[in-house]
């Protein structure tokens, strides 16, 4: 018999080999897109199999992997929405310069599109978001511009006064304001909201999700109220952050939170807070401890509000029964926190203790004296 290499003897079935070989069935979809921008939307969705076990829910929990779109977040889909809505009304055209107010994700998703379609880009964006994120941007194309954590969004110096004065300096440059941009949350209600209703054959139980402008909430929760009523919609925010609704549950001594993309300290005009059927609190240890194990115990690479999206749903959907459908949403990933959470080091230094227990799973002991959150 001719000498084969190690892998070359599962090819040939003369030579008894232990490997199995696969069948290849062709997918129903044939995935070939013509652009980059073609490949927003349309995302999966995937069951949880071991923490809503582990945590004792009967009910199903699906999570929309949003950090599936070419940008890497969930903000890819309204920023394709807005730029087509701009050049469509000769709002805008190639050439020129775009400045956005973003917590990073929408900004990676301008400086994307604004290099596809031959804008210049700049973002404006708090001290507070991960250096991975301008990484990102920058490497783009796009410019950067931080605002201090100590300015208010309104101040001067804040997001919307920067934003507004780099559009006073800059000749030929637009702002959009995903904050009081009608295509954000509309985009959400045109596309985002079908596609699970779609992917679930309409079984909606309980969608559960967070805002950082309230696009999200605010589309996909009206689409829902109109075509499928029987879902319970649950919103969910960081302590420290205003979009809950009554007011009174955003009370809190916590004046900052770590969780990016979620909260801010004023209710945005994109944001329907009355669309939810309730509002839960979520608390930065718990929502970090959950997205750890997201990746540990479910093996999907996720960012911090999709921990504090599982935080939320595991609360919310305790009662619900076998066959229960739950959505919930993974909006970006484990790329935009290589050096936050993610690491030992920073969760150590941020004052949330680590260890390992019997059933490997990951626990924050007390908080240490520096411990900036109540828990
Ligand atoms: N999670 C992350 C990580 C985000 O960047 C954002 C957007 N800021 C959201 C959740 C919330 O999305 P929306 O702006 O639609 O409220």
């Amino acid at each position: 018999v001719e000498k084969k290499c190690l892998w070359e003897q599962s090819l040939v079935s003369n030579i008894p080999s232990p490997h199995t070989r696969q069948e290849w069935e062709p997918p129903c979809i044939n995935r070939v897109f013509p652009d980059v921008l073609s490949m927003i939307g349309n995302t999966p969705l995937v069951k949880l199999n071991n923490i809503p076990k582990a945590e004792g829910l009967k009910c199903n929990i699906y999570a929309k992997c949003e950090f599936v779109n070419p940008g890497g977040s969930i903000k890819d889909r309204m920023v394709k929405r807005m730029f087509e809505d701009a050049e469509n009304q000769g709002l805008i055209k190639p050439g020129m310069t775009i400045i956005e107010l973003s917590s990073g994700n929408t900004g990676i998703a301008m400086a994307l599109i604004s290099a596809l379609k031959g804008y210049n880009c700049i973002i404006v964006m708090p001290e507070k978001i991960s250096e991975e994120k301008e990484m990102v941007i920058k490497s783009l194309g796009a410019e950067v511009v931080r605002v201090p954590v100590t300015e208010t969004a309104s101040s001067q110096g804040g997001l919307f006064g920067t934003a507004n004065r780099l559009h006073k300096e800059i000749p030929n440059s637009f702002i959009f304001d995903q904050f009081n941009h009608p295509g954000n949350p509309l985009t959400h209600y045109d596309t985002t909201a079908n596609e699970i209703l779609y992917q679930l054959n309409n079984k909606v139980d309980m969608i559960v999700f967070g805002g950082g402008t309230g696009g999200t909430v605010s589309g996909i929760g009206r689409k829902f109220r109109e075509v499928s009523p029987q879902t319970k919609i649950i919103g969910f925010d960081p302590e420290g952050s205003q979009f809950a609704y009554p007011e009174s549950l955003n009370r809190s001594d916590v004046k900052f939170w770590e969780i990016e993309g979620i909260g801010y300290e004023f209710v945005p005009g994109a944001l329907d807070q009355h669309v939810c059927d309730y509002w839960i609190k979520t608390k930065d240890p718990e929502s970090l401890r959950m997205a750890r194990r997201l990746m540990k115990e479910e093996g999907l690479l996720v960012g911090m509000s999709s921990g504090a999206a599982l935080s939320a749903a595991i609360q919310a959907a305790r009662d619900l029964k076998e066959n229960q459908n739950v959505v919930i949403f993974l909006p970006d990933s484990i790329r935009n926190y290589m050096t936050k959470f993610v690491t030992d080091r920073w969760m150590e230094a941020k004052g949330f203790q680590i260890c390992e227990n019997k059933n490997n799973l990951w626990w924050w002991n007390k908080p240490v004296s520096s411990f900036p959150f109540k828990i």
